[in-house]
């Protein structure tokens, strides 16, 4: 039985992007710039593929940890490993360090692209193959300064962009209230509003709040309050009419499980930098329908890498019907290291057609579109 292409080479970047716009997002502000690492794996045949660890030092790691993850404990792991035997490698990979869920989902993501360019089909297919062929696009409404926001979505929305998720909890109760009415004002029901508290309120006062911003209609409230307060988010589940999205609360399916156990949620945000790749997340989503929770395509600050995965995920998990907030390189970084962008149609993200992730990298647009701090 032959074995496949052998994984030969690993070369890791830790890089650095700038972004047009100021974040405030409740866990932790962006300004300026972000990080991220980017793999490349290349295989004895001369397969190339690419993965992408975009971590964020609030919600998983500091950059500079997924990077020394990669090169010193993965690198011997990965390199002279079969490609075709992904799960073995996975297993290997956790065995040798825990946590650093978003080094191992750059991997895995690299290792994909390569099984795919190999057999020249997408990694949708390897993934059981395409339920849609796009996914409609969230932009969030994140932007310390507001009338920015707002002047973003007048253009937006014409362009056929109709979800919007405002980054509530940031600011007094009174502004986001302003915000919201003035959101309803301007667009009416021809937008599909969602909030996000990225766990702002205290358990304690939540309830009245969260009763306030029900009367906008939201299609759902993510994470009000923080992540242990699972008690909590049962009793905002079993109160509103508003269904209530774990996001903090649910990284893998171990806090899936307990999400649905609890009863502490109505649908998840799926992130592959929180569970560790697309397999772990078809894993949680395999939970999450049978618990009747869909899903929501989630993102830290990933760049065109790391999304083209998550778009191929989606394109290939029924479960995750809530949309993807996988705006970054068309309304949030500067430049970014694929030769070309994933196309954005109507408000959606076209699921990218080809062997592998479907994008196209290279040295030289790694180099050209985001600054080197670190290599090896
Ligand atoms: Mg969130």
């Amino acid at each position: 039985m032959p074995q496949g292409p052998i994984i030969d080479r690993l070369r890791i970047f830790l890089v650095e992007s700038p972004i047009k716009m100021a974040r405030a997002q409740g866990v932790g502000s962006v300004k300026g710039s972000v990080k991220r690492v980017l793999i490349e794996l290349t295989t004895a045949c001369g397969l190339t593929g690419w993965g992408e660890a975009a971590p964020w030092e609030v919600f998983t790691n500091p950059a500079e940890a997924a990077y020394a993850t990669l090169d010193v404990y993965l690198r011997p792991i990965v390199v002279g490993h079969p490609a075709r035997r992904l799960r073995e490698l996975l297993a290997k990979m956790d065995r040798a360090v825990i946590g650093q869920t978003d080094a191992k989902a750059g991997i895995e993501m690299a290792v994909l692209d390569i099984l795919g360019k190999a057999q020249g089909v997408s990694v949708a297919d390897l993934l059981g193959g395409r339920v849609r062929d796009t996914i409609p696009l969230s932009f969030s409404i994140a932007d310390p300064d507001f009338a920015a926001d707002l002047a973003r979505m007048h253009s937006m929305v014409p362009a056929g962009n109709r979800l919007f998720k405002v980054k509530t909890g940031v600011k007094p109760h009174a502004e986001d209230m302003a915000h919201l009415e003035a959101i309803r004002d301007a667009f009416g029901d021809t937008v599909d509003l969602r909030l996000d508290y990225n766990q702002a309120l205290a358990p304690f006062a939540a309830m009245a709040v969260l009763r306030d911003v029900d009367r906008f209609r939201p299609t759902f409230i993510e994470q009000p309050v923080p992540r242990r307060h699972l008690d909590s988010m049962a009793g905002y589940a079993a109160a509103l009419d508003t269904p209530i999205l774990a996001d903090e609360s649910c990284y893998d399916a171990a806090d899936l499980l307990e999400v649905v156990q609890r009863r502490a949620a109505d649908a998840i945000s799926v992130k592959l930098m929180k569970c560790g790749g697309m397999l772990r997340a078809q894993q949680m989503m395999a939970i999450a329908d049978t618990a009747g929770l869909p899903g929501y395509g989630g993102t830290l600050w990933e760049g065109g890498i790391a999304l083209a995965a998550g778009t191929q995920l989606i394109a290939a998990t029924p479960g995750i019907s809530l949309g993807c907030e996988f705006y970054m390189p068309h309304h949030v970084l500067t430049e970014d290291v694929l030769e070309q962008r994933i196309p954005h149609e109507n408000g959606a993200v076209v699921v990218p057609e080809g062997p592998g992730l479907g994008i196209a990298v290279s040295e030289a647009s790694v180099r050209h579109g985001a600054r080197i701090l670190a290599e090896a």
